[in-house]
């Protein structure tokens, strides 16, 4: 995707300095892993407080090549984050309240609870605000093997679709839908949730498109490579050998491509209604 030069969104708060003093390292792979599979699986921080996560092992301070490294990432992500300001200006008008995203490292404080690096990137309703570690650009390049920049501006307009959820009134909805199913009944909407979260994304990377020409060849494949990456039934897979259908809370692979996929090709917004999608009851 082509970024450099341009503009950095300012509805930023940079808490990389505050919220820890390196990279964490130590607890290993799998450790990893099973924190950002209990992330994408389970844990939804978007509507439960977080379970206080200790950083794993030690910090070390960051190299001047990692330090100029996160410094790139972060004026990457501060251009993806102005590009939705522009995209979802134009579609929605006012009623579109730009949300804040918030760098931190290792560990911060939210409005959903305390999160750790390994939850992977999430969107607050409390507060509004989108908070992701940049370390994450690694889980998705190493472990998640969905490298690319444009995986993670997927990974960022996903986010931003769970800030439109919100200002539509749909996170409400969720809320009050909570209290009155049970859990495997729930876990159904949860996946109608992040499907429309993937299907906004895409209505992003085609607006963005349009108004900006910059995606460049592999973008969209880097895109659906990291949807099909987090798939709910791939990372169970991975981690027990198994699926459990009925502990989905973010769809199949092949759902979240499709989601993607229909945003990005029709660009318009009324055609995410995941929530009246039969194949999805
Ligand atoms: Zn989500």
């Amino acid at each position: 995707m082509l970024w450099k030069g341009q503009r950095e969104s300012t509805n930023v708060e940079d808490r990389r300095k505050i919220s820890g003093k390196g990279v964490a390292v130590g607890g290993g792979v799998i450790g990893v892993i099973i924190l950002l599979i209990n992330f994408f699986l389970g844990g939804d921080p978007s509507s439960v407080p977080l379970p206080q996560q200790v950083p794993s092992g030690q910090s070390q301070p960051l190299s001047a090549e990692e330090e100029a490294l996160d410094e790139e990432r972060a004026k990457f992500v501060k251009v993806v984050l102005g590009y939705t300001e522009d995209v979802w200006k134009q579609l929605m008008g006012d009623r579109y309240q730009e949300p804040t995203l918030v760098l931190f490292r290792e560990t911060v404080q939210s409005a959903c609870g305390m999160a750790g690096a390994a939850s992977g990137p999430f969107y607050c309703p409390g507060d509004q605000k989108l908070y992701i570690d940049l370390s994450f650009y690694e889980e998705m390049q190493n472990h998640l093997r969905a490298p690319g920049d444009f995986a993670m501006a997927y990974v960022i307009a996903h986010e931003v679709g769970h800030h439109i959820q919100y200002l539509n009134g749909t996170t409400e909805k969720m809320a009050r839908i909570r209290q009155q199913v049970g859990e495997e009944e729930y876990n159904k909407y949860s996946v109608m949730l992040e499907l429309q979260a993937d299907f906004l994304a895409g209505v992003w990377a085609h607006h963005t498109q349009k108004m900006k020409n910059v995606l460049e060849e592999n973008d969209i494949e880097e895109a659906l490579n990291a949807a099909n990456a987090i798939g709910d039934d791939r990372l169970q897979k991975e981690s027990r050998g198994y699926v459990v259908p009925e502990s989905f809370t973010h769809g199949t692979s092949q759902q979240r491509v499709y989601w993607f996929k229909k945003g990005f090709e029709t660009g318009d917004i009324k055609q995410g209604n995941t929530f009246d999608d039969p194949s999805l009851r």
